[in-house]
């Protein structure tokens, strides 16, 4: 099982992802429940960010970790976010994910679990509307 955290407080951000879902799909990723949007006032960003739209998805992916995280970043490009993008800025839609088939990272491109999800109220309450079961191995 895939959990992903989606977010972002710019542009058009519930178009963004919807297209997102849809790319995501297209690339073989099975969505099988999505939250309620959420609305979240922006945190450590720059100063005056508007709010964020956060959700959580649960899916089934059948390839690696690493090859869904350039599906993931490849959609984030796609929907506008500079390559270059400050940690913590705002932006179109950021794609996290959270959780990917029990396995485990600890490389700074990719972390599994994700290391700060259970800090994250914008992360942990859209995911408690998908989880499968408590536990995020
Ligand atoms: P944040 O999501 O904390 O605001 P960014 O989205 O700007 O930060 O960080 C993106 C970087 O995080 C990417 O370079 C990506 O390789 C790395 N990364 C590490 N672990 C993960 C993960 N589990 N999901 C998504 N990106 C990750
Ligand atoms: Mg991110």
């Amino acid at each position: 099982m895939v959990y992903l955290s989606i977010g972002g407080n710019l542009g058009d951000v519930p178009g963004a992802f919807q297209k997102a879902l849809e790319g995501l799909k297209e690339a073989g990723f099975r969505v099988m429940a999505v939250s309620s949007a959420y609305r979240n006032p922006a945190m450590g960003c720059e100063p005056g960010a508007p709010d964020f739209w956060n959700w959580a998805v649960r899916g089934e992916w059948d390839g690696t970790p690493e090859e869904l995280l350039s599906v993931t970043q490849a959609q984030e490009v796609a929907l506008g976010r500079p390559k270059d993008h400050p940690h913590w800025h705002s932006r179109t839609l950021d794609i996290d994910i959270i959780a990917c088939n029990g396995e485990k990272r600890d490389t700074p491109e990719l972390t599994l679990p994700h290391p700060r999800w259970q800090e994250r109220d914008f992360v942990k309450i859209p995911l408690s509307e998908v989880l499968d079961s408590k536990d995020i191995e």
